[in-house]
């Protein structure tokens, strides 16, 4: 086993002003990797607690990951205090100085002089290059390690604070440096398969029995459940731990069907961005009450341009009559929140926009506004398509912000099962 601690530096995540978001990312990106988290902490911005958390943390793992404090402000003293508790000096990189000089040439704005401190490295560190910033992150092998006496050898490696320059780094440069310098000392096995529609305990009472025998021989499953989608990890140490998780994946992959929607990071919105392509069919979307987050949702991946064509926000009654060519008349007989608005809805905003696929959501959010007929948390959500319009009724009685997660989820999937052809299964939750 290589154990791993994490030190999480910043006073803004003790003050509770910045999520520590790290904490969990790391954490995931190394446990399914195969590393073993064994301890987590979170310290100020003062010299003192850093240096302590880095002896303390070097004094038991194998592997120690900071993050935080690389910058170039006064606040910033992870790379100092490091390089003080290690005797290394600070030595200017020319290499590291360049490419900071031209993040700042490539986005055209004058270079402050305070940014030069980040080209300060400490002398024997392996410079793990920042494609999106200026602070290079920093790793150490440390042979013996001079705070355990019993180590022959640990690794110290420093990722910097925020998080669209840490996650590349990691992947990119950490990771694979970790693998060559410290390789897993057992076979390791780890996939995760994510599903959307189904909750997490049906999940589990498909496939726990038919994996059985795989848990006997060293499987292990886990279930994480996220707003309306579930990921099961399916994961082995040891040997023939590849083969194990492989077999576990072709059951998993049998018992829940169309219910997977992806490995791994894949996006619910990934994955209909790529049935629309590999169908080379359009999309336009008029949404109500999700205030435009399946739109927003959809233009999170990249490449959603060759797909999407647009998305309305109509709340009014009025907007959907004009922009989506509702007719008043049906929001008058049967409701602005109806199965036959958001068919409509979904119509309408088909043919304005000349879509193969049109998307329609009508629902009510609450707090207000709901009847004993209609209470808060109805949605209707249609799809339109050459082949007609099919709507299904949802009830997500929950804050606006989690109705809004749900519905546009469900609203993805409807989508996407009918794109592939894949009719919702309605025996299960
Ligand atoms: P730093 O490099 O320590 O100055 O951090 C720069 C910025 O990164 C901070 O202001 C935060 O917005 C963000 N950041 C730092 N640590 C974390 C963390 N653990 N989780 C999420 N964001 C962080
Ligand atoms: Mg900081």
């Amino acid at each position: 086993m290589i154990s791993v601690e994490l030190i999480n530096t910043g006073s803004e995540l003790l003050l509770g002003r910045t999520l520590n978001t790290h904490g969990q990312w790391l954490a995931r990106r190394l446990s399914d990797s195969g590393y073993t988290i064994t301890r987590q902490v979170s310290v100020p911005d003062t010299g003192e607690s850093i240096e302590s958390a880095v002896r303390e943390s070097l004094a038991r793992a194998d592997l120690v990951v900071t993050t935080g404090g690389l910058g170039p402000t006064s606040d910033d003293l992870t790379r100092d205090k490091v390089a003080g508790m290690l005797g290394r000096k600070l030595v200017e990189d020319p290499g590291t100085l360049r490419r900071i000089e031209q993040f700042f040439e490539d986005r055209k704005r004058l270079m402050p002089a305070s940014t030069r401190v980040q080209a300060w490295v400490p002398t024997g560190a392996e410079i793990l290059l920042n494609d999106f910033g200026t602070a290079p992150g920093l790793a150490f092998e440390l042979c013996p390690n001079p705070f355990c006496a019993g180590k022959s050898r640990s690794i110290l490696a420093m990722l910097p604070g925020p998080p669209r320059e840490l996650r590349p780094m990691f992947d990119k440069s950490l990771l694979p440096w970790l693998r060559a310098r410290m390789p897993l000392d057992t076979e390791w096995a780890c996939r995760n398969l994510r599903t959307v529609g189904i909750g997490e305990s049906f999940v589990e009472e498909l496939i726990a029995g038919p994996l059985q025998g795989l848990i006997e021989r060293g499987l292990e499953i886990g279930y994480c459940a996220h707003v309306g989608q579930v990921d099961v990890r399916l994961s082995s140490q040891g040997r023939g731990s590849e083969h194990i998780v492989g077999e576990a994946v072709l059951i998993v992959r049998e018992l829940l069907g169309a219910r997977i929607f992806g490995e791994g990071d894949d996006s619910l919105e990934s994955a209909v961005l790529q049935a629309l392509r590999e169908a080379g069919l359009k999309l336009a979307i008029s949404e109500s009450c999700t205030g435009g987050l399946v739109a927003n949702r959809i233009t999170n991946s990249g490449g959603a341009s060759d797909v999407f064509i647009a998305g309305v926000v109509s709340y009014s009654n009025e907007s959907k009559a004009s922009l989506l060519r509702v007719p008043i008349e049906l929001i008058e007989a049967h409701g602005a929140v109806s199965q036959e608005v958001a068919a409509s809805m979904a119509e309408g905003v088909r043919s304005c926009l000349n879509a193969d696929y049109g998307l329609g959501l009508t629902g009510i959010a609450g707090p207000g506004g709901g009847t004993s007929e209609k209470p808060v948390g109805t949605v209707f959500i249609a799809v339109s398509s050459g082949t007609g319009t099919r709507a299904i009724k949802r009830f997500n009685p929950y804050d606006r912000v989690t109705f809004k997660e749900v519905t546009s989820t469900q609203a993805l999937d409807l989508l996407r099962r009918e794109i592939l052809g894949v009719g919702r299964d309605d025996k299960t939750p």
